[in-house]
């Protein structure tokens, strides 16, 4: 949990209240870390505090709340830290992914308490956690027998990637697409990508490792963002045009404004990297208009998450996703650890003394 902002996370028992009126309990049995936690923990996204945070994860319900009709105990379930209200304007629209309510009960009041403090729930998820406690349209049901491990992935690295490539910039079979920021989002975006049936998948990290991992998870094409030029790397590889799609993963002015560069005129250009509020992109207004590229945000992937997580567990089922893949390392919630540090760089093996890194990987602004 987070104590104060900026402050590393630490590990504490806590008591969570029983669910109330159309809530469920929930003990977790994986989450994965998201760069929004970061956010979270260095103040970018306000929260109060203290909160667990997490909003990835998948478990098996424990508890039902009164009013609860869609679920039974013992049923395994994904999270999804939005959860559509289906009766607001933008869940009328077929946009739940903007739902006016999808996380008021974040905010609405405390859900346990640690220590004697009230006890707070980043995202309204809480997954960093054994158990949690949340509203039942923030669950979607999947089959016992798929891997509760892999299905955490789906409540919001895999649907956000690929939604932003499937949803929002909408790629077609055998067109062109770069990707800005490979981390967990960003290589689901590949294997959208791949997934759409894109012929060109341009990768581009600071972090050569992580461009080892985006041709593991289909890419194409890959391009150091610091050492190289991606700009003219993506005209080479496209007959001088720009990529058809160009999705920014970071969050960050520049990348946007590269983004911008790499789309071809006439192509689409998605941020999906969560920037901060004064961090002001710049584009030519001579260029929006001739260049008539389209700039769009992706918040969520653009997910349904009742529609797309099954449709996601239906296509890790044929091996069409690989969620394997998007697993660099894996760590053990350690009930005996108060205080944890962070950033170690280990990949490829389970390292079992670490609970989810809480601290300077804000800095790397890779990618969710
Ligand atoms: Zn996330
Ligand atoms: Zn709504």
């Amino acid at each position: 949990m987070l104590r104060e902002v900026g402050a590393p996370l630490v590990v504490e028992d806590v008591e969570l209240a029983p669910p109330g009126e159309g809530m469920v309990a929930v003990r977790m049995a994986a989450t994965g870390v998201c760069h929004t936690d970061l956010s979270v923990r260095d103040g970018t996204i306000p929260q109060s505090l203290p909160a667990v945070l997490g909003h990835e994860g998948a478990g098996t319900v424990t508890e039902l709340g009164p009013g609860v009709t869609t679920l039974a105990v013992g049923d395994h379930v994904v999270l999804s830290w939005m959860a559509p209200c289906r009766r607001c304007f933008f869940c009328l629209a077929g946009q739940p992914e903007l739902c006016e309510h999808g996380i008021d009960h974040a905010f609405a009041a405390p859900y346990g308490t640690a220590n004697g403090d009230p006890l707070w729930c980043a995202l309204g998820t809480g997954t960093f956690a054994e158990a949690t406690v949340v509203p039942e349209s923030a669950t979607i049901r999947i089959e016992p027998d798929f891997p509760l491990e892999m299905a955490a992935l789906l409540g919001c690295a895999v649907v956000t990637g690929v939604g932003a490539v499937v949803n929002t910039a909408g790629v077609s079979p055998g067109e062109t697409v770069a990707v800005i920021g490979c981390g967990g989002v960003g290589l689901a975006a590949v294997q959208g990508a791949r997934l759409a049936g894109a012929t060109v998948i341009l990768a581009i990290d600071r972090i050569a490792a992580k461009l080892d991992l985006a041709i593991a998870n289909g890419a194409t094409h890959t391009v150091g963002a610091s050492a190289d030029d991606p700009v003219a790397t993506a005209r080479e590889i496209t007959a001088g045009r720009g990529v058809d799609h160009a999705l920014e993963v970071v969050g960050l002015s520049s990348t946007v404004e590269q983004a911008y560069a790499l789309a071809r005129r006439g192509g689409t250009v998605t941020v999906v990297g969560a920037g901060a509020g004064d961090d002001v992109v710049s584009i030519p207004a001579m260029s929006l208009l001739a260049d008539a590229k389209r700039v769009q945000g992706s918040v969520y992937g653009g997910t349904d998450p009742a529609r797309d997580i099954p449709r996601a567990v239906t296509l890790a089922r044929t091996g069409a996703l690989d969620l394997e893949r998007l697993v660099t390392r894996r760590s053990a919630l350690r009930r005996d650890q108060r205080r944890v540090r962070g950033h170690e760089r280990r990949r490829g093996r389970p390292d079992p003394d670490r609970v989810p890194p809480t601290s300077d990987e804000a800095s790397e602004r890779s990618g969710e």
